[in-house]
């Protein structure tokens, strides 16, 4: 029986931070095993914040770098650029024609972009929802692994295509969401927010050991344990947060604080080596690769999800009664 099909898209964001490997990162490497992988570089989305494509090429190299490096196999998974398919842009324009604009107007995200850039709330942002949703049924994806913040936005991809199927009949299969449930919140070195590159409150995966010392050496931890005869409190603590990932015996260590018989930069130093440990093959692969490499992969990738799209659109024409004459 073939394997149902996954697709995941990532925004270009740049080089990998331990908040994006393990909240996502990890799980598209599994998914390579279990089903027909998917993964595209959401350049079009980037596009809705990031107006011209070429102020974010060094990051899109550097991410697609990272995926490689953490061990996305560009021969197991189709790994492409958004752009490369022009038909997704064909496919919105026609899911448009089916989607109520009640339904776009509801999703929250909407709203939270419109708040943190009230200078640029362009049409392209206001639709994202239904580019989301060609890019899926594009490729007739079968699954859609997502964190539960995206779970809103892939209801709705559910919603356009059956109404679509509907509308000219069942050309789609309707995506299935998959929680990670084991996709933890990562917050960043200040402790407080989730990590993220705009915050600058990162640790990264595939910098230079110096670098992740440094960060992590800035993380916040307890205020409220001034000396280190102190006792601490590891359950309110990010540093100890990050032991439950990287040290099968992270109780132990928590121990250590709550008896005070461990200081918090001796953590920061014991969790930095095993991050830099950890991360050292990523960032031996990533050192061999160049960005002829990355061009070939999002070529070769681009190739395969072409067919596929091409194939999808000469059905979608069909059935909405468009001359083929766009299929040749
Ligand atoms: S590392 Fe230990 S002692 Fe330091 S803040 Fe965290 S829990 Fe408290």
């Amino acid at each position: 029986m073939p394997r149902k099909r996954s697709l995941s898209g990532i925004r270009v964001t740049g080089r990998f931070h331990i908040g994006n490997y393990l909240g996502a990162g990890v799980n598209y490497v599994r998914l390579q095993d279990e089903y027909e992988s998917y993964i595209f570089v959401a350049d079009y989305h980037t596009l809705t914040t990031k107006p011209n494509a070429r102020d974010f090429t060094d990051d899109l190299y550097d991410m697609v770098m990272d995926l490689v490096a953490i061990g996305i196999d560009p021969e197991r998974t189709v790994l492409y650029r958004q752009s490369a398919i022009p038909e997704v842009a064909e496919l919105t324009l026609l899911l448009a024609m089916v989607t109520p604009l009640s339904w776009v107007q509801r999703v929250p995200t909407f709203k939270e972009k419109v708040r943190d850039q009230p200078d640029n709330v362009n049409l392209g942002l206001f639709e994202y929802p239904v580019l989301q949703c060609a890019d899926i049924v594009i490729v007739k994806g079968d699954v859609v692994p997502v964190g539960r913040d995206q779970a809103p936005h892939l209801e709705l991809t559910r919603e356009i295509t059956r109404r679509f199927n509907r509308t000219y009949g069942d050309v789609f299969p309707e995506p299935q969401i998959v929680l990670n449930p084991d996709a933890p919140l990562i917050k960043g070195t200040d402790g407080k927010a989730k990590m993220s590159k705009s915050l600058n409150n990162i640790v990264g995966v595939t910098d230079d050991p110096e670098v992740i010392r440094k960060q992590v050496h800035s993380m916040v931890t307890d205020t409220k344990r001034v000396y280190k005869s102190q006792p601490g409190h590891p359950r309110s603590c990010n540093v100890c947060a990050f032991y439950k990932f990287f040290f099968d015996d992270w109780e132990h260590y928590w121990d250590l604080c709550r008896k005070a018989q461990i200081g918090c930069n001796d953590k920061k130093k014991l969790l930095a080596e095993r991050m830099i440990e950890r991360f050292a093959p990523f960032r031996e692969r990533r050192a061999e690769l160049t960005r002829q490499d990355i061009d070939r992969f999002l070529e070769v990738g681009a190739e395969r999800a072409k067919d596929v799209a091409h194939a999808t659109m000469v059905e979608v024409r069909e059935a909405v009664g468009l001359p083929p004459y766009l299929d040749r």
